[in-house]
Formats: structure tokens, C-alpha cells, sequence
């Protein structure tokens, strides 16, 4: 049980003991980055699961979301190899799996969509210019080996996607360009 001080919270997580169905109107508790913990209602795609699955989770949304259209999850890099976290091979520049700050998943007209909706590739907010790469079952296997990821709350991550695509029908201002 987390240690939570307030009362709604204490109301909330004694709430959550019990959900099971996915349909529920009760928030769950999703594990962030840093063990945030983010009340999030399964299927209800708001600021807290926005928040959820872009801080900690979004592993698990594109994993899901992948999943659920078959588009292939791509990681978005950060500059450096770190070369001081547990994920971090040293010496593979691009490849490192320390690198991966964010996932996404690679829409068939180029567009990067997470959590947030989609996004024209190299701006994705707080990722913008990354370096991308492709998903493989090495790097996922990193990431989920690694400590420095939570367990990817892939119920709740399943539950966001239909409204997220849901939330994409009509919102396509621009066709991505597609280079040779
Ligand atoms: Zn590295």
C-alpha cells in the first residue's frame, strides 16, 4: 500500500484495492517516473493519464497502442550516453538503450503518437529534434529488465487507447511528408 497522507487520497486508495473492472469510474494508481503515483481512471483519457503515460508509462502506451494498430513503436533518443544508468552498454552510440527518453508509436502517414495525440515527427513535446529508432526485441528487453523503468501498467495502457484514437479522428491537420 503507498504511503499516501490525505484523506482523498487515503479514500482514493482504498478505492483502487478493490477495481478490477476496466470500465470502472475509480482512479487507479499508476507508478511514474520516480514512483510518482498518478490517479488515473481506466479508459478516461485525461491530464492525469496524460501525465501518467508520458512520465513513467509510455512504455506501456506505446506497447499497447502498437498492439492495438500494429504501427511500430519507435523510441525517441535523448543526447547522450549517459553511461551511469543500468541500461547503458557504453559504445553504442545511437543504440545505446540508455538513450530511450520516450516511445512512441510510428502512424503509416509518419505521424509519432503517444499519449498526447499525434505529433508531426521530430516535434514531439519535450522531445523535440530527438534522434528515433525503432523498437527491438533487445531494446524492449533492456527496458524491461532494467530498474530504471517501472512495470508498465499495461491494463490502464490498454484502456487509454480507443479514446485516444478516438481523440485522432479529425484532428489531421497536416499529411506528415514522407521521404524517400
Ligand atoms: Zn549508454
Amino acid at each position: 500500500m503507498p504511503h499516501l497522507t490525505t484523506g482523498r487520497a487515503l479514500e482514493t486508495a482504498d478505492r483502487t484495492a478493490t477495481v478490477t473492472d476496466p470500465h470502472s469510474d475509480k482512479p487507479v494508481l499508476v507508478i511514474g517516473n520516480s514512483y510518482r503515483a498518478f490517479e488515473v481512471i481506466p479508459g478516461h483519457l485525461d491530464d492525469a493519464a496524460r501525465q501518467a503515460f508520458t512520465h513513467g508509462q509510455c512504455h506501456a502506451f506505446a506497447r499497447a497502442l502498437s498492439a492495438a494498430t500494429g504501427w511500430p513503436a519507435v523510441a525517441l533518443l535523448t543526447e547522450d550516453c549517459h553511461g551511469n544508468d543500468s541500461m547503458c552498454l557504453g559504445g553504442r552510440g545511437a543504440h545505446c538503450p540508455c538513450r530511450i527518453g520516450h516511445l512512441v508509436c510510428l502512424r503509416p502517414d509518419g505521424a509519432h503518437v503517444d499519449i498526447n495525440g499525434a505529433h508531426q515527427p521530430l516535434q514531439v513535446p519535450s522531445c523535440a529534434n530527438a534522434l528515433s529508432l525503432p523498437m527491438t526485441a533487445e531494446l524492449w528487453s533492456a527496458i524491461d529488465t532494467s530498474p530504471a523503468w517501472r512495470e508498465p501498467n499495461m491494463p490502464v495502457a490498454v484502456s487509454m487507447v480507443a479514446p485516444l484514437l478516438t481523440s485522432l479522428i479529425g484532428d489531421v491537420p497536416h499529411r506528415c511528408e514522407v521521404r524517400a
